[in-house]
């Protein structure tokens, strides 16, 4: 079955596909701003998108999807905390870094295959404005800003529907850059001593020193990693407008080329009706989490706290949900036990020798269907009575199928003899990024038919400790038995 997930351009259930003649789904995923945590509102949406790659992982092979999510680390918000702090900005911005890294290795979130840092794409941010100036889309204010002119982009607002006459009352704020027009938006951002302390770079032609404007930076990422046209772009619903509308302006003023085939927004985390947001202080982080539930705590509880709701609704957070997930993930670890208890019974098949059953296939329909979680999980935790059991080991192999889909992990007391195998599809799906990267080089000298730099690729990655099997369209890694 084919994963169809909303697009919010055209406002419908489309199926996913790639487009490229490589067969590679390639997915750009707004990141995260490094100047303080994280919030677990944040991490909702970072693990929309996580369960996304995992299913196109499962639909189209590990080896054919593309995941790039940036780091913002240079904005306003970052500056200003280097400001407040008297630090420099990359200080301030790695140990944010490190400190989300953290994070989404303890909630299982799988790290994209590309993660590029705004300020390591200055010179492609600048190069795309210099492209918007040339055609006359963007222009240089007296101080030496740029802006985009909207005016001369005619399909802007269409992807938030956005009229004109709306568009402008939301602007807001002083014009010291002098805008021709109060809704362009800044490319470029003149430096200012007071404010931006020494972040400061060359600009484009015409224009001052100073640094990118927030939207550009994603523009020119995607652009660099993806090529002019990507599959999915991903990001909270509050990017849909202004963010997004301006890198469609940006990036197809560019390249004349559809920058997005499909647009997904997923819905906000509250706290008593409100967003949760950094501004209102009313945020968690894990390490709040963790305080509050001491021994109790466990990442990939909060993990499923956060998979109650469908990621298109708003979800309300309690702290009690969180102890109702240790709960449920309780019962769960219960259920695979069992599932494991059958498949040890000497009338089962190894697991070796078996496929997963069809038992948990409505988990994956479910997530195919728009990611549709509460569905799954309700799938997931149905079935187990004693007159249930057919087919163990497949069964036992289409839970666990189910279980990585999720991105949940379940520590099972009993042992079986084949459990290498559960082990390593976990690994297959968390495969390191550089090992990735080896893989696709040795992949693509074997489709150019370089044999021997494939062969040299293929020592490298057992080195590391990873074996690649190659199949007719794709391939898949396997770490090497120890
Ligand atoms: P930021 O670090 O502020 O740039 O945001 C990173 C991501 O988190 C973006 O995709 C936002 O849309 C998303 N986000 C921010 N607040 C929330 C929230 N309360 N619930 C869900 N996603 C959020
Ligand atoms: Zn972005």
């Amino acid at each position: 079955m084919a994963i169809r997930l909303y697009d919010s351009l055209t406002r419908e259930l489309r199926e996913l596909k790639p487009s490229q003649p490589d067969g590679v789904f390639r997915m750009y995923c707004c990141g995260p701003t490094v100047y303080a945590p994280a919030h677990i509102g944040n991490f909702r949406t970072f693990l929309v998108q996580d369960v996304l790659r995992r299913l196109l992982e499962l639909e189209f092979g590990a080896g054919k999807v593309k995941h790039v999510r940036n780091l913002t680390d240079v904005d306003d918000r970052t500056i200003a905390q280097a400001k407040r702090e008297k630090r420099p900005l990359t200080e301030i911005t790695k140990k944010w870094t490190d400190k989300f890294h953290d994070d989404c290795r303890a909630l299982n979130l799988l790290l994209p295959h590309v993660e590029p840092t705004a300020t390591g794409h200055i010179a492609e941010q600048v190069a795309m404005i210099n492209e918007l100036l040339a055609k006359g889309l963007a222009y240089v204010t007296p101080n030496g800003s740029v802006y985009y002119k909207i005016a001369a982009f005619p399909g802007y607002g269409a992807l938030s529907r956005i009229k004109e006459r709306v568009l402008k009352a939301t602007v807001t704020g002083a014009d010291d850059d002098h805008k021709d027009d109060a809704s362009d938006f800044a490319l470029w951002k003149a430096y200012k001593p007071d404010e931006d302390g020494d972040v400061r770079w060359p600009g484009p032609r015409g224009a001052a020193e100073g640094r990118p404007g927030w939207h550009i930076e994603c523009s020119a990422m995607s652009r660099k990693h993806l090529g002019d046209t990507i599959d999915l772009h991903a990001g909270g619903v509050d990017l849909l407008f202004p963010h997004h509308e301006n890198e469609i302006a940006q990036s197809e003023g560019c390249t004349n080329h559809t920058f997005s085939r499909h647009w997904y927004h997923s819905e906000f985390l509250l706290v008593d009706g409100r967003k949760m947001s950094k501004s209102l202080g009313n945020l968690y982080t894990l390490a709040d989490l963790k305080k509050i539930m001491g021994p109790t705590f466990n990442p990939i509880a909060v993990r499923f706290a956060l998979m109650q709701g469908h990621p298109r609704k708003q979800l309300n957070f309690v702290t009690d949900s969180m102890f109702a997930a240790v709960e449920a993930l309780s019962r769960l670890t219960t259920k695979y036990d069992v599932l494991k208890t059958w498949a040890k019974a000497p009338d089962s098949k190894p697991r070796s020798r078996s496929k997963p059953s069809d038992r948990f296939d409505g988990v994956i329909a479910a997530l195919q269907n728009d990611l549709n979680f509460p569905e799954a999980l309700g799938v997931l935790f149905e079935m187990g009575r004693q007159e249930e059991r057919r087919d163990p080991a497949g069964d036992l192999l289409a839970f666990e199928r189910a279980v990585r889909a999720l991105g949940l992990k379940l520590r099972s007391s009993i042992s079986l003899e084949d459990d290498h195998l559960a082990v390593d599809l976990v690994e297959v799906f968390s495969t390191p990024t550089e090992i990735t990267a080896l893989a696709d080089k040795r992949w693509a000298a074997r489709q150019a038919k370089d044999f021997a730099t494939a062969d040299a690729l293929r020592k490298e990655l057992a080195a590391a400790g990873w074996s690649m099997l190659d199949g007719k369209d794709g391939y898949k890694l396997e770490p090497l038995k120890k």
